[in-house]
């Protein structure tokens, strides 16, 4: 289609056609930059939607490889092995939100900082190495806790934490 000013041949349109010339390079010019923007800002996101995507499933990994609670900072320690740029930020925006979508849950130990469990691993206690800290997992339970209870009393929860050294501290 064929410019309006291009039918206009009077040397007194010249200026005018100059500038609607430069008007439509210059809309070009915005469009493609915009456009390049666009386009580095998409990138940007997926490439920090997959970041975050790596972080979250090394920690996962952390917790599934340690088979017992984790601490924020053996979180750290264990997924830094698969994603080195790890920050304790991270781990604990993470932490966070595996607690929140019920794949982890808090382990709180008397005295002690909040460590965190896988949420579906069903009933179970707790060992704590007085030696290194670490935190384990113990099968079984005594039950029959009814019967310690004074009269009257109802028992509605338990927690039983085992304390000494763990297989590679005793050795
Ligand atoms: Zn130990
Ligand atoms: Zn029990």
């Amino acid at each position: 289609m064929p410019h309006p000013f291009d039918r206009v041949n009077d040397d007194s349109m010249q200026p005018l056609r100059l500038a609607a010339s430069l008007a439509t390079r210059f809309c070009r010019k915005r469009q493609g930059w915009l456009k390049s923007k666009h386009q580095v800002s998409t990138s940007r996101i997926n490439f920090s939607m997959e970041r975050q995507t790596t972080q979250r499933a090394a920690i996962r990994e952390a917790f599934r490889a340690a088979a017992r609670p984790l601490g924020p900072q053996e979180v750290l320690d264990a997924a830094q092995d698969d994603v080195p740029s790890l920050g304790i930020a991270t781990v604990y925006r993470n932490i966070k939100a595996l607690i929140e979508e019920g794949w982890l849950q808090t382990v709180d130990l008397p005295g002690e900082s909040a460590r965190y469990e896988l949420a579906n691993i069903g009933h179970h206690h707790h060992f704590h190495c007085k030696s290194c800290g670490k935190v384990f997992d113990i099968e079984g339970c005594p039950g029959k806790l009814k019967a310690m209870l004074p009269a009257g009393f109802e028992l509605d929860d338990h927690e039983i934490v085992l304390y000494g050294r763990c297989d590679e501290c005793a050795a």
